[in-house]
Formats: structure tokens, C-alpha cells, sequence
């Protein structure tokens, strides 16, 4: 059988690279605007609410709660050995969402509450990346 295609990694751009080192810190980096103290995620030069490029980094909680999420059963070749798992938008605590995978907790609907609290899990992919995944709250590891 043919070798399983690798799962293509992020590349970080000048406007991502605090995101991608922060991460590597066990960080969650992300930005805010100093004009109207909108958070927002992906980074970007300018404020999405009021266009200002007087922005800011900071250093988000890792916390957060689950907004909706999806069960794959069938994913593109380079994931179909983590199937099934759990395609997740969470509301981070500051107020921005992101698309991520919940890991630690079942990929099973009954397992997932619709707000259920959840905390930041790093998982290190190569050795310049690694990637924000979430886990139930209070879960320990
Ligand atoms: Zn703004």
C-alpha cells in the first residue's frame, strides 16, 4: 500500500509569525486593535471592525468555548488515520473564534456540549510548528 500523503503544514508569513512563535512558547498569541479594543484572529495589519492599523499583540487565556463542531468519518488522504476526530470553531474568552480539532474527549456528539468549556492543548507537528488544539476544561495532561 502507498505511503499516506503528509498533512501539509502552515507556513508562517511576516503577519502570522507572532501567532507561529508564540505557539512554539505554549503561547496563544493574537491581536487586538488600540483604537476600539476589538480582539481579533487571523492576524492581519489593520483592525476588522474599524480599520485602524494601530494594533497590538497579547497573549490570549487558552481559554475557551466550543461553538459548533463536526465529527469527519472521511477526510482527504493525509487524515484519514485520525479519523474519526472532531473538526471544532471555538469562541475564544476574548471573543475571537478559530477553527481547530478538540482532542482529549470522544468524537462522539454526546461527549460535546454546544459552549462546553475548553483549554488550549499544543501539539507540536515539526519543529517550527505547532499547531492550537483544544480539550475539555480541568482535564489535566
Ligand atoms: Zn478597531
Amino acid at each position: 500500500m502507498a505511503e499516506a500523503p503528509r498533512k501539509p503544514l502552515p507556513v508562517p508569513t511576516p503577519e502570522t509569525a507572532p501567532y507561529w512563535e508564540g505557539l512554539k512558547r505554549r503561547e496563544l498569541r493574537i491581536q487586538r486593535c488600540r483604537d476600539c479594543s476589538q480582539a481579533y484572529f487571523y492576524p492581519r495589519p489593520f483592525c476588522p471592525r474599524c480599520f485602524s492599523a494601530n494594533v497590538e499583540w497579547f497573549t490570549a487565556s487558552g481559554r475557551a468555548r466550543l461553538h459548533t463542531f463536526e465529527v469527519i468519518h472521511r477526510a482527504a488522504p493525509a487524515f484519514a488515520a485520525d479519523v474519526p476526530y472532531v473538526l471544532a470553531v471555538v469562541e475564544l474568552e476574548e471573543g475571537p473564534r478559530m477553527m481547530t480539532n478538540l482532542v482529549g474527549v470522544a468524537p462522539d456528539p454526546a461527549q460535546l456540549g454546544l459552549d462546553m468549556p475548553l483549554e488550549i492543548s499544543y501539539e507540536d507537528v515539526s519543529g517550527d510548528i505547532t499547531l492550537p488544539k483544544f480539550r475539555p476544561a480541568g482535564g489535566g495532561s
